[in-house]
């Protein structure tokens, strides 16, 4: 037959195995959390890098605008200096088109630059959105992976509950409530551990003669006075 402590060696190997289950059930949900705020943050500088792109678009297109209100303005004036009659008009309308022409060449090399700006932002934006799609495809990959291993630890958590159960079964009574209390009460595993040396082997401080000597009784647990531990010899 199994001693106490054998069965108790047993029960306890199957609540450790219970509590991993249980650690990883209950951290699942937040690396899921975590990865979706992964994905979350990848969308927004994507959006980040498209508003970037678009600025660039709006800039050249206000440039564009600007640049043919001044050839309106020009055309106007040309017409304008064909009808007027005075030498010195003519002259001053004269002097105006010029000034205005040599504006209009200037912006057209800042548009220029703004347009070959754009053709590189379109690359930049494209090589960003693929990268992006990339990280948002490895990323819910790992969510998917989680998901699958959370289905899985379900089932093994309900099978290590059973197993906790029936170890539990097999127990004296005076042990398993001396365990239960141990492990209701939130103590680190292990809870049932190996007294050497005078001491006990959770705690690793020195057992008093007299708890010691209730190690002549196999029939009752016995228990650490200073971390609570059950001891075996
Ligand atoms: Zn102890």
């Amino acid at each position: 037959m199994n001693s106490p402590i054998s069965l108790l060696l047993a029960l306890q190997d199957k609540d450790v195995k219970l509590a991993a289950i249980k650690a990883k059930l209950a951290s699942a949900p937040i690396e899921i959390q975590n990865i979706s705020k992964e994905i979350e943050s990848a969308e927004k500088r994507f959006e980040e890098h498209k508003a970037e792109f678009k600025s660039l678009e709006a800039k050249a297109a206000n440039m564009r605008a600007e640049r043919k209100q001044l050839e309106e303005k020009i055309a106007k004036y040309r017409k304008q200096m064909l009808e007027t009659k005075k030498n010195d008009d003519y002259l001053a309308l004269n002097d105006e088109i010029n000034r205005m022409s040599a504006k209009v060449s200037d912006m057209e090399s800042v548009e220029l630059q703004a347009m070959m700006d754009i053709d590189v932002g379109r690359e930049t934006l494209e090589e960003h959105k693929a990268e992006c799609e990339h990280d948002i495809a490895i990323l819910n990959g790992r969510i998917w992976e989680i998901k699958e291993q959370l289905a899985r630890l379900e089932s093994e958590y309900e099978d290590a509950q059973e197993q906790v159960a029936e170890a539990e079964g097999k127990l004296p009574e005076i042990f398993l409530h001396a365990y239960s209390k141990i492990r209701n009460s939130g103590k680190k595993f292990p809870i049932v551990v190996k007294y050497d040396g005078e001491k006990c082997c959770g705690c690793f401080l020195k057992v008093s003669p007299e708890v010691a000597s209730k190690f002549s009784d196999p029939d009752q647990p016995v228990l650490c006075e200073q971390c609570g531990r059950i001891m075996y010899t």
